[in-house]
């Protein structure tokens, strides 16, 4: 049962300095719900235009992505981007961005902090909710804006990159923390990453994106022991 369906999809950006540039070309990828697929690629090959096209931040030119059947036409609460520059609010605190959500979402103010600090008790910074983004390390910081994707509860997350500015200890702890979550939660993850270690250690399958005009390419299909 597919989760995201990526059908001959193709994107072309049109700049006014540069005229039309085609970024993706036929590009076709299903995602099976509760899978953590992986896509590799030199820098430049499209990889952040496809995630980005389906968390329904960028149009298709052509072809279709659907998400449960139903097209993308915008961003949606099922679909949660944890982007590596993903800006938290420095004005509010840890618990503040983490409730963000949930309040949007009509959660009473009680249950959304409960909820929050739940969060922030898996991501390890509990003791970190009074502080301020400014406050924290990066490896900190990455960890909240985790939290807080998690706090809308989506379905899916997609993650362009998200460890990518990491030392290795940190980025070691985040990939575990990340497995723990999609394992216990059975989300389904689109991972974009430039370190094959990092993609082969996290996914089912590995998906590598010749450059520009990016076609896919299925290069591993991993089955690893899960618990
Ligand atoms: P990757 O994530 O693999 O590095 P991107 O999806 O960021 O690749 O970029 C793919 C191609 O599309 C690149 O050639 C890039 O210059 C171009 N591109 C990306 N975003 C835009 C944009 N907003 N406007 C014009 N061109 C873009
Ligand atoms: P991370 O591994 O999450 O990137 P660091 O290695 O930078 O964190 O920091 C190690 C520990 O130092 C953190 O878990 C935290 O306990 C503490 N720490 C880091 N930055 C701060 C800060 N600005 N204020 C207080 N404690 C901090």
């Amino acid at each position: 049962n597919a989760m995201i369906d990526i059908a001959s999809v193709s994107k072309t950006y049109n700049t006014s300095q540069r005229g039309s540039h085609l970024a993706l070309d036929d590009v076709n990828l299903t995602i099976n719900e509760g899978e953590f697929v992986s896509i590799l690629g030199p820098s430049g090959c499209g990889k952040s235009t496809l995630l980005y096209m389906v968390g329904g931040f960028v149009k298709v030119s052509a072809g279709s992505i659907t998400v449960k059947g139903a097209p993308v036409t915008g961003p949606g609460p099922d679909r949660g981007p944890v982007f590596q520059e993903f800006a938290l609010f420095p004005w509010k605190t840890v618990l503040e961005n983490v409730m963000y959500g949930p309040l949007e979402q009509g959660m009473p103010k009680k249950e959304a902090a409960a909820w929050a600090r739940q969060l922030l008790t898996m991501v390890h910074l509990a003791k970190y909710e009074s502080f301020y983004p400014k406050e924290l390390s990066g490896g900190m910081k990455q960890r909240v804006a985790l939290a807080r994707t998690l706090a809308y509860k989506p379905n899916i997350l997609l993650m362009d990159e998200p460890f990518g500015a990491l030392d290795a200890y940190t980025r070691t702890r985040l990939q575990n923390e990340l497995l723990d979550i999609w394992e216990r939660d059975r989300k389904t993850v689109m991972f974009i990453t430039h370190s094959v270690e990092e993609a082969v250690f996290l996914s089912d399958r590995v998906y590598v994106m010749t450059p520009s005009p990016g076609h896919i390419r299925k290069v591993y299909e991993i089955d690893l022991p899960r618990p």
